[in-house]
């Protein structure tokens, strides 16, 4: 069975995640992630594409967490995170098996990044459109604050 458009959070602290019924219901220092497409049946989770699959914008932080986020959801040591790309002819996929050593050094970069967030300077680029956490990221309060002046 395949479930869509999961929101999933995860606490940074000790890497557990859990389900919510929507992304506004995940606490704010959680990490947010809502996961396009995943079965639990075969710990496998897809993020769906319509640009060209052989764009060079690096889709590896999004597969790695995607695949973390359903992992710890589903308490497996190993999963499957891909990308499936749509177009008129079809659905193209490819996928990357996430072992218990990439699903751990993930875990200590989501703690890493939770260190950093108080002082971090992000900065913004395309995919600021899709990020979750838009809504509290300093680049877009400022860059709103400019707009509006
Ligand atoms: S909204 Fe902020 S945190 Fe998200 S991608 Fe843009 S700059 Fe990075």
């Amino acid at each position: 069975m395949l479930h869509c458009e999961t929101p999933i959070g995860i606490d940074p602290t000790n890497g557990t995640a859990r389900q919510y019924d929507t992304k506004d219901d995940i606490p704010d220092d959680h990490v947010a992630v809502v996961v396009d497409v995943h079965s639990r049946e075969a710990a496998a989770v897809y993020d769906w594409k319509t640009g060209s699959q052989f764009s060079s914008f690096s889709y590896a932080p999004q597969v790695k967490l995607n695949g973390y986020a359903v992992a710890a959801l589903l308490g497996v040591e190993d999963v499957e995170s891909g990308l499936a790309y749509v177009s008129a002819h079809g659905i193209t996929a490819k996928s990357w098996l996430l072992d218990a050593f990439d699903l751990a050094r993930q875990r200590q970069q989501l703690r890493l990044w939770a260190a950093q967030a108080p002082t971090a300077e992000p900065t913004p680029c395309a995919a600021c459109k899709w990020c979750p956490a838009r809504a509290i990221c300093p680049a877009m309060v400022d860059k709103e604050a400019k707009w509006t002046a």
